[in-house]
């Protein structure tokens, strides 16, 4: 900022903005005393020809205010080739969603946001290639889970230095209340959340976060969520702790809309009637399509829960996992089944929130089998299986979130049946790995298309696709000290794509 102090460049926005007035929502004078843009900045699902623009305005009341946005092809912004102006509303949290066209593909931009004299931080972000182009390679980053008082979010700093072109963040962004015993690294300071202005504010507490805001601000992600964005265990439309459905109804409302307001993802995606529509398909030219799973706002209830929390447990005899139950939902099982293999691209990714390979947890003599996973839901994971099989030109790479631990698999699991996908969970960003005891000794013998098996440590996933094999290194953090630990690799699994095998 030249000449103006920051204070005073404030208050001229203050006054630009009273004499405007955008779109119908009252832009009244807006007296902003501090930095309205302190949640940082992001960008989200790239398409060839542009890309979601994220802020949100802190400091304003009952007001609406007009954001200038720019984007350049240079950081410091000489070759401006696309501005705008998108207004911040008091409906929406001042949260900005903007999206950009008109962009070539596969290509690097830079963005930032403007309220009157005060600017936002600087933002890059790559548009994706075009549908047909050769991509030969293309690197993503792979996250999920962070416990805001279990752990430093350091593990972005070296994503960061990674330079992926994009992070998928496959759930559990936000933790809605303490789990486990003390010490933790800091604290929420506020009880579960309960309506949007809770969540809201649980969000806002995240966004506070550094390392968190340079990694939105270094590439585009593709988000979507899984339990604990509302809380623990729910599913669809049934919470798993003991409160109506009447309340839940609220605190999921409330907690979908505070996601949207605070994720780079399209003002259409939220949708009447409380639904807020998350999956969808990312292309990178020929190279891959990343399908992105929601595995929560749709699910029927999990089967024979027990009381009175009804959440995820181990199941050995239940009749009710034969019935047909969902667990994305009719409509989006309908979609993957026609998105799943539809261009000739060398990798179908699926951006996958909870376990889909089948696993007996080898708890007791006889299969045991965890009811919040896709083994809750086995028909449906049936269903799914075939519809890999159905596409045998395809090739699956899943990519899975929420066990706070380090897997890979080879499914389908059957020995005598064509292989068709590999499963890589990626461990927590953050959050406390699970009690060993969740898992029998025996569980490696009893599911030989497990491969590999790691319950400790948190970090982070780099993929690398080619045309014709995936490198994945399971980055996991060195040190004891947390606040100046780093990621190293851990583990670098290949897949070779026409076999579907995991080699390390
Ligand atoms: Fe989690
Ligand atoms: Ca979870």
């Amino acid at each position: 900022m030249t000449g103006l102090s920051r204070r005073t460049a404030l208050r001229l926005a203050a006054l630009w903005l009273a004499a405007h007035q955008i779109g119908g929502v009252s832009l009244a004078a807006v007296d902003v005393r501090s930095d309205p843009f302190t949640l940082g900045v992001a960008s989200g699902d790239p398409q060839p020809d542009g890309f979601v623009l994220w802020t949100r305005l802190i400091g304003l009341e009952a007001v609406g205010a007009a954001v200038r946005w720019e984007v350049a092809s240079d950081e410091r912004f000489t070759r401006i080739v696309r501005r705008g102006t998108s207004v911040a509303s008091p409906a929406l949290g001042h949260s900005v969603h903007v999206e950009v066209t008109g962009l070539l593909p596969d290509r690097a931009y830079f963005y930032r946001f403007r309220v009157g004299g005060a600017a936002s931080g600087v933002g890059r972000v790559r548009t994706a290639p075009h549908p047909d182009a050769r991509l030969a390679s293309a690197r993503f980053a792979v996250a999920c889970c962070q416990q805001w008082e279990h752990g430093w979010f350091n593990a972005y700093r070296d994503l960061v230095a990674q330079d992926p072109r994009l992070v998928l963040f496959l759930g559990d962004y936000i933790y809605e209340r303490r789990s486990g015993a003390a010490p933790f690294v800091r604290e929420f300071g506020a009880p579960q959340p309960t309506d949007l202005a809770s969540y809201r504010a649980r969000h806002a507490l995240y966004k506070s976060d550094a390392d968190l805001q340079a990694a939105h601000a270094a590439c585009a992600w593709a988000v979507t969520w899984d339990d604990h964005e509302v809380s623990n265990d729910y599913a669809g439309a049934t919470p798993s702790d003991p409160e109506s459905d009447a309340i839940f109804r609220a605190r999921r409302a409330g907690a979908y809309q505070a996601y949207f307001e605070h994720m780079p993802i399209r003002p259409s995606a939220l949708m009447t009637q409380g639904e807020t529509r998350l999956y969808r398909t990312l292309g990178l030219g020929q190279l891959a399509d990343l399908h992105v799973l929601d595995g929560r706002q749709y699910r029927d209830a999990l089967a024979c829960p027990g009381a009175p929390i009804r959440g995820g447990r181990a199941l050995s005899d239940c009749a009710e996992l034969n019935a047909d139950r969902t667990f994305l939902g009719r409509a989006q099982e309908n979609w993957i089944a026609s998105a799943y293999g539809a261009r000739a691209v060398a990798w179908d990714v699926i951006a996958n929130p909870a376990l889909f390979d089948p696993v007996d947890l080898a708890l007791e003599d006889r299969p045991t089998h965890w009811s919040d996973f896709w083994d809750g839901y086995p028909v449906a994971q049936a269903r799914m299986q075939s519809v890999f099989a159905d596409k045998p030109d395809a090739r699956a790479l899943i990519l899975t979130g929420d066990l706070h631990s380090w897997w890979a698999f080879e499914t389908p699991p059957a020995a005598d049946a064509p292989r068709t996908a590999t499963e890589f969970v990626f461990g927590s960003l953050a959050s406390r790995p699970p009690r060993a005891s969740l898992f029998g000794d025996d569980i490696q013998r009893r599911n030989p298309h497990l491969r590999h098996m790691n319950l400790e440590g948190t970090g982070y996933g780099l993929v690398d696709l080619s045309l014709t094999d995936a490198v994945i290194q399971l980055r996991i953090m060195d040190a004891t000290n947390p606040k100046i630990s780093t990621a190293v690799t851990r583990t670098k699994f290949t897949v070779d794509r026409v076999t579907a095998s995991v080699s390390t």
